[in-house]
């Protein structure tokens, strides 16, 4: 087991903001894990890579950070992992072995536990899809647990985690069940199918669809070790119906998902590119240029340069559109 104090915590978020935790605690076993789980006092936080993270000072507490690694086939589908290994690295490792199902979730950042926690989601296909169960130690009791998917009330970027069993367990395994066929390939979202054709493939492998999707999210998306920043920084808002017809008839061009026939989902991003911030900064702290919805350290950002900016532009939208929008990134 890994205890340090005073320590760090540079490496362990995207943002790559400095900051520092009185103490930082690492385990690599379940035993280790349980020796935790009975030593943890408020306040604590569990991270994994911290790519779902911003940090706003230096935090007086307990870090957990999990170094549990092991990627196991039990059988012919089942894919058991242990929670600090990293996801993208098992994502390459069932496509190496002919298993389908995570080729469109490549080259998210963070590891198996977080990916239990947040739901990772992208071009149309979500983990909960293919999650069987998930293996945890109780903080308090050092007790093992296992929960299915269904115990887990998975929703977008969403789960129990989040809520009533949030700093409750450590995570210690997610086992996944992928498919030896294509039924769980997803081609039917953004440009995966059209990038497919000009490759000239029809039905590709899972070898060929993890790199279409790597190429796609390359072309779009900041890499964190060239410019920190944590991907999706603002969840989409979802409005009345009434508001979005509203906002319609001002801006026809609007993109909108419908959700129910309630509801209509209205992407952040472009919101905030009409608000006129794609590109610009506020100090050190920036809205990239391709990509409105991600937020990122030009260099040097604190956490409040960061805060600042998320300020500035919710209240722009809010101003605009009459709409709030909340961080999906987990403020500390
Ligand atoms: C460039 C970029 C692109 C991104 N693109 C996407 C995308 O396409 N789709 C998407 O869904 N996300 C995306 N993200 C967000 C991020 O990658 C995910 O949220 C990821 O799952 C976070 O993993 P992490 O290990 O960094 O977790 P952290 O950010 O460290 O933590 C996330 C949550 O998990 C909890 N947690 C972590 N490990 C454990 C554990 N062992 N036990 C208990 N709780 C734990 C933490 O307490 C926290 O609540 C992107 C981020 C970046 C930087």
């Amino acid at each position: 087991m890994k205890d340090l104090s005073n320590y760090s915590l540079l490496a362990h978020n995207t943002f790559g903001i400095e900051a520092r935790c009185s103490r930082f605690l690492e385990y690599s076993t379940v035993e280790e894990a349980q020796e935790i789980a009975l030593l943890l006092k408020s306040p604590y936080l569990l991270i994994g890579a911290g790519s779902n993270l911003l940090l706003t000072g230096d935090f007086d507490g307990m870090v957990v950070h999990s170094a549990l690694r092991g990627i196991e086939k039990i059988d012919a589908t089942h894919v058991r992992c242990g929670s600090g290994e990293v996801w993208d690295d098992v994502v390459a490792w069932c496509v190496a072995h002919t298993l389908y199902g995570a080729e469109n979730l490549s080259l998210i950042p963070g590891e198996v536990g977080a990916s239990a926690v947040q739901n990772i989601g992208a071009y149309g296909a979500e983990v909960k899809d293919f999650i069987s169960s998930i293996e945890a130690v109780e903080i308090g009791t050092g007790k093992q647990c296992s929960f299915s998917r269904e115990e887990c009330q998975y929703g977008y970027r969403d789960s129990r985690f989040k809520h009533e069993w949030k700093n409750r367990y450590l995570i210690t395994h997610v086992t996944y069940q992928l498919s030896s066929d294509s039924s769980l390939q997803r081609l039917d979202y953004g440009n995966i199918r059209s990038e497919l054709e000009h490759r000239g493939i029809n039905q590709p492998t899972p070898l060929e669809l993890r790199q279409v999707v790597i190429d796609i999210r390359n072309s779009k998306l900041p890499a964190p070790k060239v410019m920190g920043n944590a991907g999706s920084f603002f969840m989409n808002p979802v409005v009345e119906r009434s508001k979005y017809e509203e906002l319609l008839r001002m801006y026809p061009q609007m993109p909108h998902y419908y959700i129910d026939e309630n509801h209509e989902k209205i992407p952040a991003g472009w919101m905030i590119d009409q608000c006129g911030w794609k590109g610009r900064s506020l100090g050190p702290a920036g809205v990239h240029d391709r990509q409105a919805l991600v937020l990122v350290n030009r260099g040097g950002a604190t956490g409040a340069d960061i805060v600042a900016l998320c300020q500035r532009i919710q209240h722009d939208v809010h101003e605009k559109f009459g709409i709030e929008i909340h961080p999906e990134v987990n403020i500390v």
